[in-house]
């Protein structure tokens, strides 16, 4: 008798089944806008440039090896994703600010969930954004956490950011909540809070004592400017909160595969940071051991090369300027179409994401009737656009609205 036959077989991950979905489809005109991964004007996945580079110069690099990496990752890789963080934030000189390198954001955020998780009384509350990217709640579930709640965040009716529920929401919760934030280009709703609205939630969450957690995957993607996009990071971290900050790379350096982000925590002292990190690192010891290196060598050449580091500035610079190209022409024919409803949102979102307000039987007839792969409640990827596909996209996107 099996050890197994009692379990049951789990649901596809969403995003990933839409992806197999789409490689199965012969229809020449197939467009995939679920998978939040850039993708050039051929529809291709585009390998920065500067990576491309740096890539070469590690080949040739026979001081490299394969040994083990330390438990917290390459040292010189952590610091300047820190920095890249934070800036010249005083909590870095006051080393009350240190990264630990993880497998990518999602890793970032499972160590973080662990941590928590030993740390704070199990039953805390997690508030995550309704809507949200769909792994937080596993995440924060499988970590240990029983409270998870919503917080209020997209409004249908005006099809943005509603921050006053937001802020009500954070007032509601119990004192001393985890509040998990998207630091930039929110996912899915491409709509985010205003430097103002950050300010009042700052307020709200020093009022209750609530932990804030920013989860910043895609940095450079919201403004084009990778400085721009750390404002809210960067004032919860000069207004002295305690915080963490999971970083991913698969984004703004296109490293999807190589699994290289960073934990950034960010304590009253450095003592407390040191011991703090100690615990992470016996975390980590016990999952993986040890992180990859090949992202970690790529970033941290890049971050820490000036030349370098204005060339991939560059390069985000080149995607968030060909998605914004995307909405402004995924607008235009949508309103020359006369396609019944508002389409400014196209246009008012930023980041990798519009959140198009389509409902779940037009996603599946674009999906089931015109193969174009578009999550179910309504997102899609504004990098799997391109010149060549975006006539026939809002032309189904009209014949699924009428
Ligand atoms: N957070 C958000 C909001 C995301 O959209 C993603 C990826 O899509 C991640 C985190 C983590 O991505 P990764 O683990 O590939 O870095």
């Amino acid at each position: 008798m099996s050890f197994f036959g009692n379990v049951q077989l789990a649901p596809p991950v969403a995003v990933f089944k839409l992806s197999a979905d789409f490689r199965a489809d012969e229809n020449p005109k197939k467009i995939n806008l679920g998978v939040g991964a850039y993708r050039d004007d051929d529809g291709k996945p585009w390998v920065l440039p500067v990576v491309s580079k740096v890539e070469k110069q590690i080949a040739l690099d026979s001081s490299l090896n394969h040994e083990y990496l330390p438990i917290k990752g390459l040292p010189e890789f952590c610091d300047a994703a820190t920095k890249l963080a934070l800036g010249e934030s005083k909590c870095v000189s006051e080393d009350r600010a240190a990264g630990v390198q993880t497998l990518s954001g999602t890793g970032a955020l499972r160590l973080a969930a662990d941590f928590l998780f030993q740390t704070f009384p199990a039953e805390t509350t997690v508030l995550y954004s309704n809507p949200t990217w769909g792994n937080h709640l596993d995440i924060f579930k499988r970590a240990g956490f029983k409270n998870l709640a919503p917080y209020s965040y997209w409004s249908g009716d005006i099809k943005a950011a509603d921050v006053s529920k937001f802020v009500s929401d954070l007032e509601a919760a119990p004192d001393r909540s985890i509040i998990l934030f998207h630091s930039c280009a929110h996912n899915p709703t491409g709509a985010d809070p205003s430097a103002e609205q950050w300010e009042q939630l700052a307020q709200v969450v020093r009022a209750k004592n609530h932990f804030p957690i920013f989860d910043t995957a895609y940095q450079g993607f919201a403004s084009g400017n990778p400085d721009k996009d750390a404002a809210a990071l960067r004032s919860f971290a000069d207004a002295g909160f305690e915080m963490m900050i999971c970083q991913s790379f698969a984004k703004n350096f296109g490293l999807y595969n190589e699994r290289c982000g960073n934990l950034v925590t960010i304590t009253q002292t450095a003592q407390i940071l040191d011991n703090v990190r100690s615990q992470q690192e016996l975390i980590v010891r016990a999952n993986y051991s040890n992180p990859p290196a090949h992202g970690a060598r790529i970033v941290s050449t890049v971050l820490n090369t000036p030349e370098l580091n204005a060339e991939w500035r560059q390069n985000i610079k080149e995607m968030s300027d060909r998605i914004d190209l995307m909405r402004n022409e995924l607008r235009s024919r949508l309103e020359k179409l006369g396609t019944p409803g508002q389409w400014n949102h196209v246009t008012d979102q930023i980041g990798m994401f519009s959140f198009t307000g389509l409902n779940p039987d037009q996603c599946n007839f674009l999906k089931n009737e015109r193969s174009c792969y578009l999550m179910s409640n309504g997102r899609i990827s504004m990098a799997g656009l391109n010149s060549k596909n975006i006539d026939y996209f809002a032309q189904c996107v009209d014949e699924a609205v009428r």
